[in-house]
């Protein structure tokens, strides 16, 4: 596909990445390969604008893929972040803002006891399936295809995300050994987890989920699923796992939690809690967490866990994410989802725009979307050619179909308008684009 528009700069920058880091980026999904096209390197942020390198200013509906809910460079977090590395940067003992952080998580979600701070979501996810299986003294975790739980050896196999976005199988480097004790199920399927928990009796140490997913697009919860994974676990002697990491301080002041209600053992959190910077964390149950050295025996650590700078930018953006803020972000995302569901009705484009909470993502299909099977059968050649119409007219868009769309405080009314005036012309474009 030849685009009409160019990002020489970006285009540079790309080709000096690309000889010094594979694939030219540190994040497989950034290398926009989905969807073709140079890669934009952003030079900065404000509110709900990005800059690249070519001078060129997007609306942003990425928001860092997710972390940005205050929108960028919001000038109380910048005064925290600043403050704090006036102090210095990292020293390795304990402080004060990780126990304020922490009192913060532990306030907003009522489930969460006690909680450890890591460095990221990867991380958070990685500690929980140890924790679980330290706790029960069983191997075998169960994980739905489509739910991405970052790059974890364990929990790679059938993972939503880039793994989604580049349609990878397993991936090389994760032994049989540990992909053996994963047990992949299809997702909104309490059947399958009934049947997996008959056929490994007493071998499952935990069940994981995202507690809504968006890493193979939106594909919310059927009714009573969570609920139902929860009676299972409990029922069956294994920890339910709700990974919130991307819905957590996002899709409510307690995140998915706040909207379902269903009480994990453990919990897992990232992207909103550090504020834009790399701060991560895990937490729930008391008599579970207490498993965890120097407290019990189960191993884990962090040279810069806690980090004061972290911290204190994630704990001023969750002091500002108030009631009205949440109404504010499910409004905007709200009058989105209406805005590109019209714009795709009026050129007769199947979609489904699907949404959880403020969370969103279109499926270029008509279909129901319960499952990643049913969300690899969209016409994903129709959100390329949207994706770049988008792009070309400033309106930045997680560059693949198998993402959620995120939206901040910042996205008022005139982000918007510029939005609505460029949908037309990209839905014209997913109208005729071919296989
Ligand atoms: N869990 C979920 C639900 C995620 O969406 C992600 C990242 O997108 C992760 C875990 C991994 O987080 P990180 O990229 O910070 O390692």
């Amino acid at each position: 596909m030849a685009y009409s528009y160019e990002a020489p700069v970006s285009q540079s920058l790309f080709d000096r990445a690309s000889v010094v880091t594979p694939g030219g980026v540190n994040s497989p999904v950034r290398a926009f390969r989905a969807v073709g096209g140079t890669p934009r390197f952003m030079v900065s942020g404000t509110g709900p604008y990005l800059t690249d390198a070519d001078g060129r200013e997007y609306v942003d509906l990425v928001c860092s893929w997710g972390p940005m809910i205050l929108g960028h460079s919001h000038p109380e977090v910048i005064a925290a972040v600043q403050e704090a590395v006036s102090r210095g940067t990292s020293f390795g003992t304990p402080g004060e803002g990780e126990v304020a952080l922490a009192e913060e998580i532990v306030a907003r979600i009522e489930p969460v006891e006690q909680v450890r701070l890591v460095s990221s979501g990867t991380e958070a996810t990685m500690s929980a399936i140890r924790l679980a299986r330290g706790f029960t003294g069983r191997a075998k975790v169960v994980k739905f295809a489509g739910c991405y739980h970052g790059h974890v050896d364990a929990l790679l196999a059938a993972a939503g995300s880039g793994v989604a976005t580049f349609g990878l199988p397993d991936t090389p480097g994760v032994t049989g050994a540990t992909a053996g004790d994963t047990v992949v199920l299809p997702y909104n399927d309490l059947d399958a987890v009934r049947a997996a928990f008959a056929a490994h009796p007493g071998e499952i140490a935990c069940v994981i989920t995202e507690a809504s997913p968006g890493n193979m697009g939106v594909v919310p919860p059927a009714d009573g699923f969570n609920a139902g994974l929860k009676e299972l676990c409990a029922a069956n002697g294994a920890l339910y796992i709700s990974d919130e990491v991307m819905t957590g301080f996002r899709t409510s002041k307690a995140g998915w939690y706040g909207v379902d209600g269903v009480r994990p053992d453990l919990m897992t959190f990232g992207k909103v809690m550090g504020g834009g910077f790399p701060a991560a964390a895990f937490g729930g149950r008391g008599d579970v967490m207490a498993h965890l050295a120097p407290a019990g025996p189960v191993y884990q650590a962090g040279t810069l866990s806690g980090n004061p700078v972290a911290t204190a930018a994630g704990l001023a953006q969750l002091r500002l994410l108030d009631d009205a803020a949440y109404a504010k972000i499910d409004a905007v995302s709200a009058e989105l989802r209406s805005l590109v569901g019209d714009a795709l009705t009026k050129e007769g484009v199947a979609h489904t725009v699907s949404a959880a909470s403020n969370m969103f993502s279109v499926f270029f299909t008509d279909e129901p979307v319960r499952d990643y099977e049913d969300a690899k059968k969209q016409d994903v050649f129709r959100f390329t050619a949207f994706f770049h119409a988008m792009l070309e007219q400033g309106v930045y868009l997680p560059p693949s179909a198998f993402e959620s769309w995120f939206v901040s405080t910042a996205h008022d009314e005139r982000p918007v308008e510029r939005i609505a005036a460029a949908l037309p012309a990209a839905a014209r474009a997913a109208a005729e684009a071919t296989a």
